[in-house]
C-alpha cells in the first residue's frame, strides 16, 4: 500500500523501486518519476546545511568545465545578447558569472542563499536550473512554474544525472545525497514534456533542454 503520489505528475499509484539503509524510494507508473517520500526529507536548516559543505567556488576550472556542458550548448541555442534566469544557483553563483562573462543578463534565484521573489516575475529567454530538480519536493509545480516564465521560443537548461534501470540505481552514488530526492530518466523527461507540451532535446548524458513552443 502506497501513500506516496508522485509529485512530478500527481498520480496517486507509485510503487516501492528501491530502498537502502536510510530511504525508500518510489516510482510512478506513469511518468516513471522516482521520488523519495516527504518523511524522509532533510529538515530545511538539515538541507541547508549540506548545501553550506558542498560549496563550489566561481574560479574553480574544474567547476567552470562542469557548467561548460551546459553553457556551452546554451550559447549556441539561445546566442547573446539574451536575458536568463539561473534558478537554484547556491551559495556561489559560478554559472550566472560565467554567463555575465560571455555577454548575457543574468538574475539568480536560490530559495536559501538569493530568496528575491522579485526576479520570478519576468520573461525570460532561458532559465538554468543545473544540480537543481533533485532536490525539489514538488517538481512538478516548480519545473511548470519556471517554464511559464520564459518567453515564446525560450530555453529551459537543466542538468541532473538520469535514471538507466532498476540494478543501476541500487549502487547509485547519486541516491547517496541525502538532499537528492527525485530522479528523472529520459523516459520521465519525455513523459512530461508531451504532457506540458514543450520541446524536449537530451544534449548530454545529464544536460536537457526544454522549450517553450511559440503558440
Ligand atoms: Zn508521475
Amino acid at each position: 500500500m502506497s501513500h506516496a503520489p508522485c509529485p512530478l505528475c500527481g498520480q496517486s499509484d507509485t510503487e516501492p523501486y528501491h530502498a537502502d539503509a536510510l530511504r525508500s524510494y518510489h516510482c510512478c507508473s506513469r511518468c516513471g518519476f522516482v521520488h523519495v517520500p516527504s518523511p524522509f526529507h532533510l529538515s530545511a536548516e538539515a538541507e541547508r546545511g549540506e548545501y553550506d559543505r558542498h560549496h563550489n567556488a566561481v574560479g574553480d576550472p574544474g567547476y567552470r568545465r562542469f557548467l561548460g556542458r551546459l553553457a556551452t550548448p546554451l550559447a549556441e541555442r539561445v546566442p547573446p545578447p539574451a536575458t536568463g534566469l539561473d534558478f537554484g544557483c547556491g551559495p556561489g553563483p559560478a554559472l550566472a558569472a560565467m554567463l555575465r562573462e560571455a555577454g548575457y543578463t543574468v538574475a539568480v534565484f536560490d530559495p536559501f542563499y538569493a530568496p528575491q521573489n522579485a526576479v520570478l516575475a519576468t520573461g525570460y529567454d532561458f532559465i538554468t536550473a543545473t544540480e537543481v530538480v533533485e532536490h525539489l519536493a514538488r517538481p512538478g509545480a516548480e519545473l511548470r512554474r519556471l517554464v511559464g516564465l520564459l518567453r515564446s521560443g525560450g530555453r529551459l537548461g537543466i542538468m541532473t544525472k538520469l535514471v538507466i534501470d532498476r540494478e543501476r540505481f541500487s549502487g547509485w552514488h547519486y541516491i547517496r545525497d541525502p538532499t537528492h530526492i527525485g530522479f528523472f530518466s529520459r523516459a520521465t523527461f519525455a513523459w512530461w514534456a508531451a504532457a506540458e507540451g514543450l520541446g524536449l532535446e537530451f544534449v548530454d548524458d545529464d544536460v536537457i533542454f526544454l522549450r517553450r513552443l511559440p503558440a
